[in-house]
């Protein structure tokens, strides 16, 4: 990144939020007038959006080990989808979904609103916004880790923000930050004062979940594509089958309950993938013995472990925003625990931007 001496903004995470954030900037303020760019940590875009490839004999198996599904509350959210929609990046899910517990029979359960899933694994939506992103002289960084971030005067005479990766400072000044990541994360990137007294970020957390993907050597029958699982430590199952038009591989992603992996946290991955393995075994068996031999039909097993998964405490406002520093912050914890949240919550704090910087 060079210096330039028009106004410059930097996006801390290609989550949802952060993306939406960017869309909206350059829906409203054109690259000659403002530089945008995006830094993401991780290899891909989509944050608890993410989606896992295996390679199974000739085919591939997605493993949407983050988020399931969205739904559709807001006309803004509508407003993205509409399109996808139509071009078959996202589609309508329709599993057989049901109830599980050791304790009572199996029921079936009703949806009352739609929920949607992207083709390709749910990064598909981030990875899309990213590209038309791009085609808006928006510059993306992936693999690129902030460690921390200054006001500094060291590389030109105005005061901006400069952000420490890894062992090297970006040389690249901004006017502005906006942080999308969730909000405790913030504590470790900037330094108090800069968030003192105006935001109080120590007060919005998020509590951890952990996903074991299982990929199957034969196909394997059941009577439901995803449960809701009640009284067990296990909260969510669904079989990667019912998200891909591809039902030659098949597998399971399982999700932990939030509060049981909040105590249990200290567990190694090895224990965690045990004891939810025998967890499910013990809920398919109730509703056929012959269930009992699922260990020896898994052909892999992994442990993911999402230190912030749900949001347990939310800000209650769409963004929150730090004028004197020219700091924003949004995110899912701002509104609710949801995708279209994160999406909402970036849209605004982008328009609200858009206005201060136009
Ligand atoms: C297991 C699980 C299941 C879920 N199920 C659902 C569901 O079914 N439906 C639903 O609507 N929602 C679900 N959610 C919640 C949903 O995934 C989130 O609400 C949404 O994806 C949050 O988006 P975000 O942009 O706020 O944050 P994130 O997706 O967390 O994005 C933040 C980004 O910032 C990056 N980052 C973090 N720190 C740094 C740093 N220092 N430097 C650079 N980059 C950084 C991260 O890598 C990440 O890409 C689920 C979440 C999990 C974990």
């Amino acid at each position: 990144m060079t210096t330039k001496q028009k106004p410059s903004l930097l996006i801390i995470g290609a989550g949802i939020s952060g993306l939406a954030a960017a869309r909206t900037l350059r829906e409203h303020i054109s690259p000659d007038k403002l530089r945008v760019d995006i830094i993401e940590k991780s290899r891909g875009f989509g944050g608890r959006m993410s989606c896992r490839r295996t390679k199974i004999g000739n085919s591939f198996l997605f493993f949407d080990h983050g988020a399931q599904f969205f739904t559709v509350r807001t006309k803004e959210f509508q407003t993205l989808l509409t399109p996808l929609i139509k071009s078959g990046l996202v589609r309508e899910w329709l599993p057989k979904l049901v109830t599980l517990s050791t304790s009572t029979k199996r029921f079936k359960r009703e949806w009352f609103e739609k929920h949607y899933i992207c083709c390709g694994g749910m990064n598909s939506l981030a990875k899309s916004l990213a590209r038309e992103l791009e085609g808006q002289n928006v510059n993306i960084k992936t693999n690129t880790h902030a460690k921390s971030i200054m006001r500094s005067k060291a590389f030109s005479e105005r005061n901006q923000w400069y952000v420490q990766i890894a062992d090297q400072e970006e040389k690249c000044g901004y006017e502005w930050v906006i942080s999308s990541i969730p909000a405790k994360q913030n504590l470790q990137l900037f330094q108090q004062p800069q968030l003192k007294p105006h935001l109080n970020l120590e007060g919005f957390d998020h509590s951890p979940c952990f996903s074991l993907m299982l990929s199957l050597k034969s196909k394997f029958s059941l009577p439901f594509d995803a449960a809701v699982v009640k009284e067990s430590p296990i909260g969510w199952i669904s079989r990667c089958s019912s998200r891909s038009d591809n039902d030659s591989v098949d597998g399971f992603v399982i999700h932990s309950t939030n509060t049981w992996a909040e105590e249990n946290i200290e567990k190694s991955n090895e224990e965690i993938a045990e004891i939810l393995l025998e967890n499910l075994t013990k809920l398919l068996i109730t509703i056929n013995s012959s269930y009992r031999d699922l260990n020896q039909n898994i052909d892999h097993k992994d442990i993911h472990r999402w230190a912030h998964a749900k949001t347990k405490t939310k800000a209650g406002k769409s963004f929150l925003i730090n004028d004197v520093e020219n700091l924003g912050f949004c995110g899912d914890w701002c509104l609710g625990d949801r995708i279209e949240d994160a999406f909402i919550s970036g849209s605004k704090l982008g328009a609200h931007l858009a206005k201060i910087l136009a």
